[in-house]
């Protein structure tokens, strides 16, 4: 049912699955206190009509930003420690 999908992915990420998710990155990622991250979930229609991918902007001190993706939702993420290694570059994610 369109409503219901619509329902299921308008809500803004759970504000404490984000910081969950950014701690276990800033470790997975080995990032330093002066490093940034921010997540943030994004509809990717070229994987599927409901698909949706987290994004992950790391931005180390003297560094310039990188964009990393999972294929999976930030609430997955955020509770399974094991998805972080699928973060990776948009080429290795979508092949180009
Ligand atoms: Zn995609």
């Amino acid at each position: 049912m369109a409503f219901a999908g619509w329902l299921r992915r308008a809500p803004k990420p759970d504000r404490a699955e984000v910081a969950a998710l950014k701690d276990g990155l800033r470790a997975h990622l080995a990032l330093g206190a002066e490093d940034e991250i921010t997540v943030s979930e994004i509809a990717c229609p070229a994987c599927g009509p409901d698909a949706v991918e987290t994004v992950a902007l790391v931005m180390r001190r003297g560094e310039g930003t990188v964009a990393l993706k999972s294929p999976h939702p930030l609430h997955d993420l955020a509770s399974r420690p094991d998805l972080l290694a699928t973060f990776g570059r948009d080429e290795a994610l979508h092949g180009r």
